[in-house]
Protein backbone atom coordinates (compact mmCIF):
# COMPACT_ATOMS: atom_id res chain seq x y z
CA UNK A 1 0.00 0.00 0.00
CA UNK A 2 1.05 3.46 -0.11
CA UNK A 3 3.02 4.82 2.55
CA UNK A 4 0.80 8.02 3.50
CA UNK A 5 3.64 9.25 6.25
CA UNK A 6 6.68 10.24 4.18
CA UNK A 7 5.34 10.81 0.62
CA UNK A 8 3.32 14.41 0.85
CA UNK A 9 0.30 11.53 -0.13
CA UNK A 10 -1.35 12.68 3.97
CA UNK A 11 -0.55 16.13 2.91
CA UNK A 12 -2.63 16.41 -0.38
CA UNK A 13 -5.03 14.16 1.52
CA UNK A 14 -5.78 17.47 4.44
CA UNK A 15 -5.74 19.65 1.74
CA UNK A 16 -8.22 18.17 -0.34
CA UNK A 17 -10.50 18.27 2.44
CA UNK A 18 -9.53 21.40 3.82
CA UNK A 19 -10.42 22.68 0.69
CA UNK A 20 -13.54 20.65 -0.35
CA UNK A 21 -15.35 22.32 2.95
CA UNK A 22 -14.28 25.41 1.72
CA UNK A 23 -16.03 24.70 -1.55
CA UNK A 24 -19.21 24.62 0.17
CA UNK A 25 -18.64 27.46 2.68
CA UNK A 26 -17.18 29.76 -0.38
CA UNK A 27 -20.65 28.75 -2.41
CA UNK A 28 -19.06 26.98 -5.33
CA UNK A 29 -21.16 23.76 -4.86
CA UNK A 30 -23.46 22.01 -3.34
CA UNK A 31 -23.61 18.52 -1.72
CA UNK A 32 -20.77 16.45 -3.24
CA UNK A 33 -20.85 18.42 -6.69
CA UNK A 34 -17.90 19.44 -7.79
CA UNK A 35 -14.86 18.13 -7.09
CA UNK A 36 -10.50 18.26 -6.98
CA UNK A 37 -7.23 17.08 -7.31
CA UNK A 38 -3.58 17.19 -6.54
CA UNK A 39 -0.72 15.58 -9.11
CA UNK A 40 1.71 14.00 -6.65
CA UNK A 41 4.37 13.76 -9.14
CA UNK A 42 7.75 14.49 -7.54
CA UNK A 43 7.14 13.89 -4.20
CA UNK A 44 9.43 11.97 -2.13
CA UNK A 45 9.13 8.34 -2.97
CA UNK A 46 6.84 8.08 -5.81
CA UNK A 47 7.88 6.18 -8.85
CA UNK A 48 10.27 3.87 -6.27
CA UNK A 49 9.72 0.31 -7.15
CA UNK A 50 7.73 -1.89 -5.11
CA UNK A 51 4.67 -3.93 -5.43
CA UNK A 52 1.79 -1.21 -5.29
CA UNK A 53 3.64 2.01 -5.07
CA UNK A 54 2.67 4.50 -7.39
CA UNK A 55 4.64 6.05 -10.55
CA UNK A 56 5.04 9.62 -10.51
CA UNK A 57 2.12 11.41 -11.62
CA UNK A 58 -0.10 9.68 -9.44
CA UNK A 59 -3.00 11.76 -8.34
CA UNK A 60 -4.95 12.13 -5.40
CA UNK A 61 -8.71 13.26 -5.69
CA UNK A 62 -11.45 13.10 -3.95
CA UNK A 63 -14.25 10.09 -4.23
CA UNK A 64 -17.37 10.43 -5.93
CA UNK A 65 -20.97 11.10 -4.03
CA UNK A 66 -19.69 11.95 -0.63
CA UNK A 67 -20.83 15.34 0.72
CA UNK A 68 -18.29 17.42 1.71
CA UNK A 69 -19.62 18.49 4.84
CA UNK A 70 -18.58 14.36 5.99
CA UNK A 71 -15.16 13.87 3.68
CA UNK A 72 -12.76 12.28 5.43
CA UNK A 73 -8.83 12.26 4.06
CA UNK A 74 -8.95 8.64 4.63
CA UNK A 75 -11.24 8.89 1.87
CA UNK A 76 -9.41 10.73 -1.02
CA UNK A 77 -8.67 8.35 -4.00
CA UNK A 78 -5.55 7.72 -5.69
CA UNK A 79 -5.38 7.07 -9.34
CA UNK A 80 -2.86 6.15 -11.54
CA UNK A 81 -2.18 8.58 -14.84
CA UNK A 82 -4.12 5.99 -16.97
CA UNK A 83 -7.36 6.31 -14.28
CA UNK A 84 -6.78 2.89 -12.56
CA UNK A 85 -7.53 3.08 -8.88
CA UNK A 86 -4.48 2.49 -6.43
CA UNK A 87 -4.39 0.41 -3.17
CA UNK A 88 -4.77 3.76 -1.34
CA UNK A 89 -6.98 2.22 1.63
CA UNK A 90 -9.69 4.47 0.75
CA UNK A 91 -12.86 2.30 -0.16
CA UNK A 92 -14.56 5.04 -1.80
CA UNK A 93 -14.75 5.35 -5.96
CA UNK A 94 -12.61 8.46 -7.31
CA UNK A 95 -14.61 11.08 -8.82
CA UNK A 96 -16.19 10.90 -12.00
CA UNK A 97 -14.69 13.62 -13.50
CA UNK A 98 -11.36 11.66 -12.65
CA UNK A 99 -10.56 11.49 -16.76
CA UNK A 100 -11.06 15.07 -17.04
CA UNK A 101 -8.76 15.76 -14.28
CA UNK A 102 -6.35 12.93 -15.60
CA UNK A 103 -6.73 14.80 -19.25
CA UNK A 104 -5.58 18.31 -17.78
CA UNK A 105 -2.45 16.84 -15.80
CA UNK A 106 -1.01 15.02 -19.06
CA UNK A 107 -2.18 18.39 -21.30
CA UNK A 108 -0.39 20.67 -18.85
CA UNK A 109 1.91 21.52 -16.07
CA UNK A 110 -0.84 21.81 -13.74
CA UNK A 111 -0.28 20.03 -9.93
CA UNK A 112 -3.86 20.88 -8.50
CA UNK A 113 -6.66 21.29 -10.44
CA UNK A 114 -10.80 22.32 -8.93
CA UNK A 115 -13.73 22.10 -10.74
CA UNK A 116 -16.96 23.67 -9.28
CA UNK A 117 -20.62 23.85 -9.88
CA UNK A 118 -20.53 27.37 -8.87
CA UNK A 119 -23.66 29.73 -9.69
CA UNK A 120 -22.55 32.30 -11.65
CA UNK A 121 -20.37 30.48 -13.83
CA UNK A 122 -23.32 27.95 -14.38
CA UNK A 123 -25.43 30.68 -15.41
CA UNK A 124 -22.83 32.30 -18.02
CA UNK A 125 -22.70 28.81 -19.08
CA UNK A 126 -25.74 28.65 -20.18
CA UNK A 127 -25.89 31.90 -22.20
CA UNK A 128 -22.33 32.98 -23.40
CA UNK A 129 -19.56 31.62 -25.10
CA UNK A 130 -16.65 33.35 -23.45
CA UNK A 131 -16.16 35.44 -20.35
CA UNK A 132 -14.90 38.80 -21.65
CA UNK A 133 -12.44 40.81 -20.32
CA UNK A 134 -14.19 43.27 -18.37
CA UNK A 135 -11.70 43.51 -15.36
CA UNK A 136 -7.57 42.85 -16.05
CA UNK A 137 -7.56 40.42 -13.29
CA UNK A 138 -8.73 37.96 -16.01
CA UNK A 139 -5.51 37.80 -17.05
CA UNK A 140 -4.68 35.99 -13.92
CA UNK A 141 -6.30 33.09 -15.64
CA UNK A 142 -4.94 34.24 -18.89
CA UNK A 143 -7.46 36.15 -20.85
CA UNK A 144 -11.12 35.82 -21.45
CA UNK A 145 -12.30 32.24 -20.74
CA UNK A 146 -14.00 30.62 -22.96
CA UNK A 147 -16.90 28.21 -22.86
CA UNK A 148 -16.40 24.40 -23.47
CA UNK A 149 -18.95 22.75 -25.47
CA UNK A 150 -21.63 20.56 -23.64
CA UNK A 151 -20.66 16.92 -23.19
CA UNK A 152 -21.96 14.64 -20.73
CA UNK A 153 -20.85 15.00 -17.43
CA UNK A 154 -17.70 11.65 -16.67
CA UNK A 155 -17.18 11.07 -19.92
CA UNK A 156 -14.05 11.34 -22.14
CA UNK A 157 -15.45 13.88 -24.67
CA UNK A 158 -16.18 16.38 -22.00
CA UNK A 159 -12.14 15.82 -20.83
CA UNK A 160 -11.36 16.61 -24.41
CA UNK A 161 -13.54 19.82 -24.43
CA UNK A 162 -12.11 20.87 -21.34
CA UNK A 163 -8.31 20.19 -22.47
CA UNK A 164 -9.51 21.94 -25.84
CA UNK A 165 -10.87 25.17 -24.36
CA UNK A 166 -8.07 25.30 -21.85
CA UNK A 167 -5.03 26.09 -24.50
CA UNK A 168 -3.20 28.99 -22.90
CA UNK A 169 -5.39 29.60 -19.76
CA UNK A 170 -5.64 27.98 -16.71
CA UNK A 171 -9.15 27.97 -16.71
CA UNK A 172 -12.25 26.65 -18.20
CA UNK A 173 -16.26 26.58 -18.19
CA UNK A 174 -17.95 23.81 -19.11
CA UNK A 175 -21.50 24.71 -20.79
CA UNK A 176 -24.38 23.74 -18.58
CA UNK A 177 -21.63 22.33 -16.10
CA UNK A 178 -19.31 24.40 -14.01
CA UNK A 179 -16.18 25.58 -14.48
CA UNK A 180 -12.43 23.78 -14.17
CA UNK A 181 -9.42 25.48 -13.03
CA UNK A 182 -5.51 24.45 -12.68
CA UNK A 183 -2.86 25.96 -10.45
CA UNK A 184 0.99 25.26 -9.06
CA UNK A 185 -0.81 23.87 -5.95
CA UNK A 186 -4.02 23.72 -5.02
CA UNK A 187 -4.09 27.32 -2.91
CA UNK A 188 -3.79 28.36 -6.32
CA UNK A 189 -6.12 26.29 -8.57
CA UNK A 190 -8.60 26.94 -5.52
CA UNK A 191 -8.31 31.04 -5.59
CA UNK A 192 -8.68 31.09 -9.58
CA UNK A 193 -12.10 29.02 -9.40
CA UNK A 194 -13.17 32.14 -6.76
CA UNK A 195 -11.57 34.78 -9.17
CA UNK A 196 -13.53 33.12 -12.09
CA UNK A 197 -16.40 33.14 -9.99
CA UNK A 198 -16.34 36.47 -8.94
CA UNK A 199 -15.44 37.99 -12.62
CA UNK A 200 -18.47 36.03 -13.61
CA UNK A 201 -20.29 37.82 -11.40
CA UNK A 202 -19.24 40.71 -11.71
CA UNK A 203 -20.02 40.47 -15.76
CA UNK A 204 -23.62 39.87 -14.76
CA UNK A 205 -23.48 42.70 -12.89
CA UNK A 206 -21.67 44.70 -15.51
CA UNK A 207 -24.84 43.54 -18.01
CA UNK A 208 -27.37 45.12 -15.80
CA UNK A 209 -25.72 48.74 -16.57
CA UNK A 210 -25.81 48.18 -20.31
CA UNK A 211 -23.09 47.06 -22.38
CA UNK A 212 -20.31 46.87 -21.18
CA UNK A 213 -16.51 47.61 -21.80
CA UNK A 214 -14.42 45.55 -22.76
CA UNK A 215 -10.38 45.54 -22.51
CA UNK A 216 -8.51 44.85 -25.60
CA UNK A 217 -5.83 41.97 -25.89
CA UNK A 218 -3.02 44.94 -26.01
CA UNK A 219 -4.76 46.14 -22.65
CA UNK A 220 -4.18 42.89 -21.50
CA UNK A 221 -0.95 42.14 -22.67
CA UNK A 222 0.45 45.51 -21.25
CA UNK A 223 -1.41 44.29 -17.77
CA UNK A 224 0.32 40.80 -17.87
CA UNK A 225 3.69 42.27 -18.80
CA UNK A 226 3.41 44.46 -15.95
CA UNK A 227 2.26 41.85 -13.35
CA UNK A 228 5.90 39.74 -14.76
CA UNK A 229 8.03 43.03 -14.23
CA UNK A 230 6.49 43.54 -10.57
CA UNK A 231 7.44 40.24 -10.04
CA UNK A 232 10.50 39.96 -11.22
CA UNK A 233 11.24 43.49 -9.04
CA UNK A 234 9.98 41.55 -5.32
CA UNK A 235 12.21 38.54 -6.18
CA UNK A 236 14.97 40.64 -6.29
CA UNK A 237 14.58 42.50 -4.02
CA UNK A 238 13.62 39.73 -1.61
CA UNK A 239 10.02 39.55 0.26
CA UNK A 240 9.06 42.69 1.64
ZN1 LIG B 1 -19.29 18.55 -12.45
Amino acid sequence: MYRSDSDGLQTARDQLVSYSARLLDDGLAVGSAGNMSVRLAGVPGAGTPGAGTPQADTVAITPSGVSYAELKPEEICLVSPDGTKLDDGSQETPSSETPMHLAIYAATRAAAVVHTHSPEVVALSATRTELPAIHYAITGLGGPVRVAPYVRFGSAGLAEAAVKALDGRSAVILRNHGAVTYGRDLAQAYDRALLLEWLARTYRLALSYGEPAILSAAELAEVTAESRRRRYGERRGGAS
